[in-house]
Formats: C-alpha cells, structure tokens, sequence
C-alpha cells in the first residue's frame, strides 16, 4: 500500500509500505477515505533529525472499517469512522471520565514511531474504544467537517472549554490557524458575546469573522496587548483560547486575560517553561488545557455538523491525492494553504 513516511525536516515521500494489517485482536484496519495535514505536522517538517527509518505521518482521517480483530465488537466492517488523533481503549478511568488522551493504552498516530493516516489504509489499536461510527454514506458532502472531528474542531472545542467560554463571555483566540478557527467556531457556539481573534494572515483572520469573530488584532506582542485591552473595557478577556504554543503566543494569552479569567492551552508548547508565570499568578488566571480528548467531545459535535450549524471543514481550503501529499505539506509550510484534505 502507498503511505506517507517524513525522513528529515523538508523529506516527505509516498512511499509503498507493507500493507496494514490486524496485529492484536483489539485492531481493525481501516481504508482511508479523507485524511488531513496537521499544522502539528508542520513541527517535524521543520525541525526533524534525519532518520533512516522514517516515521508514518498523519493523526486525522475518516475511513472504512476493513478488517476487525477477533476482539473488536463495537465497529463492524463495512463502518465509516472517523478516527481521534489518539488512540485509547475506551474502558481505563481516564477515558471513562472523557480524558481520552490520558488513556492507559494511549499512543499518538503518525508519532514516536505509531503508523500514520496519511496513507491509503492504517491499523487502528483498541478499535472499540478508539473508532467512532459516523451515520453518513462515505461520499457524504458534510465530510471536510466530519473529518476535522478527528483534531482541529476538537481541539479548538477543548481551548474552548478549558478556557471556560460560555453566554455573555468575551473569548480571544490567540492564533489564526486551523485550531484557532476552530476555536471561534467553539466560542460562537458557546455562546460568547465577543469573540477577538488574533493573527496577521488577512485570509484567515476574514474567514474567522465569517465563522463568529467579531474582532480582529493583527497587531503582536505589547501592542497586540493594549489592542485587546481596548476592545474590552481595559481589563482583558475572560477566556483565551491559545492555539499557537510559541513563548510569544503564551505570554500574549496571558496577558489579555482578565484577573480570574481563564487561560485554555491547545498549542503544543514549544518550551519546557512558560512565560509569564508571575502575571498569571497575580491575575489569579487559571491555565489549563493539553492535547484535547476528541474522542469525548465527538457525541456533542457531531450533531451540530450534521445539521449544518457548525462548518468547520472550511478550515480545509486545499485538497491532494496521496501521490501530492509532500506538496500539500510545502502549500501549508509556506501559508499557501491554510490546511490541506487528502484524498487517498
Ligand atoms: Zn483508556
């Protein structure tokens, strides 16, 4: 089968790989039919020691079902599912508390050696608790939204929540990429009266107001700071949603949020430390977030999806056939696209 292997930072090939297959009675294989390019990909496309074995690449994916292990009872073949970035059992008490990412048994696809989606099929560990069984036929048109319930409208869903957005609130999204987009539709959709989006790319930042951005702040650092304090009375926000994870967009987060607001961290942190600590502590601001249990959040979105009240698959402005995955990757690395749909 054809899948997608990085190399080095720059050195991605589609390559023929053994073919996918069940290797625990927990697994299924599932033949990909959408599968996306993560601005989280971007990270080891710049940045990647050489490898001689390469590593899969590709976390987010809807697909079929193909083939089941002797243990899988929840998904059947023939399903189309859409699959969290994570894999988890579904059964551990972190994923019975819908912390799905702290699983037991999780591991992280197209990383630290797990196979990727960016292929035209993958296995797919604890299928049962992993895999979520979509009620659409696969050639769907609402598919570029469902796809997105597999990492970035889940992730920006849990910027949201951990952020505490809610009626009345004033949210501001630190980043203008795909999570960052997503994360204002997830503040519309809670309810936030003031949505403030931060990002210079004009592209984005005008589809953001298309998706529930009532403001835009192209300006960075302490100017982006006094730009956002002016839009809210001088005191911040209540919730900030931080989708970048660079010192600079940690410590901008922190300070436009108001004494007791809340800060939701969705951005990978690019360092060990955090910026701005005694501000936080001061401002008596709360930091939470980390990598989102999609996988949890899927029951609540789906449904909002299929009647069309979100659109998330707008954030996909671009789409490859697998043979073009590595240009899709140089499209994003480049700001050419803004997130690239891959069709196998
Ligand atoms: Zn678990």
């Amino acid at each position: 089968m054809r899948a997608t292997v990085m190399y080095a930072a720059g050195d991605v090939r589609v390559e023929t790989v053994p073919d996918a297959t069940i290797e625990d009675p927990t697994d299924a294989v599932v033949r990909v039919t959408r599968a996306s390019i993560c601005g989280s990909d971007l990270w080891p496309y710049a940045t990647m020691e050489p490898s001689e074995t390469g590593q899969s690449m590709g976390h987010e994916a809807i697909g079929v079902v193909e083939e089941i292990g002797a243990e899988v009872g929840q998904v059947r073949r023939g399903d189309l599912v859409v699959m969290p970035f994570a894999f988890s059992d579904g059964t551990c008490e972190f994923c019975r508390h819908g912390l799905h990412t702290a699983c037991v048994h999780v591991g992280f696809f197209g990383n630290n050696g797990e196979n990727g989606a960016q292929a035209e099929a993958l296995r797919v560990p604890y299928a049962d608790g992993t895999l979520y069984k979509l009620p659409v036929s696969a050639d769907d048109a609402l598919l570029p939204s469902l796809l997105t319930l597999s990492d970035v409208m889940g992730t920006g869903h849990h910027a949201a929540m951990c952020a505490g957005v809610g009626p009345g609130k004033i949210a501001a999204v630190v980043g203008d990429g795909a999570v960052g987009l997503c994360g204002v539709i997830a503040a519309k959709r809670l309810g936030a009266e003031q949505i403030i989006i931060l990002g210079r790319h004009e592209d984005r930042t005008t589809l953001a107001r298309e998706l529930g951005a009532t403001e835009v702040v192209a300006e960075r650092g302490e100017q982006a700071v006094s730009r956002v304090k002016e839009l809210t009375g001088g005191h911040g926000a209540h919730s900030v949603l931080e989708c970048v994870g660079l010192d600079q967009s940690e410590a901008t987060a922190i300070q436009i949020t108001r004494p007791g607001g809340k800060v939701g961290r969705v951005g990978v942190p690019q360092s060990a430390s955090m910026p701005n600590s005694q501000t936080a502590f001061y401002a008596n601001v709360t930091i939470s977030g980390g990598p989102a249990p999609v996988r949890a959040y899927i029951d609540e979105l789906l449904p909002d999806v299929l009647e069309g009240r979100i659109e998330p698959g707008r954030v996909l402005d671009r789409t490859v056939g697998l043979d073009d995955v590595p240009d899709g990757y140089q499209a994003m690395a480049d700001r050419n696209a803004l997130k690239v749909m891959v069709t196998p």
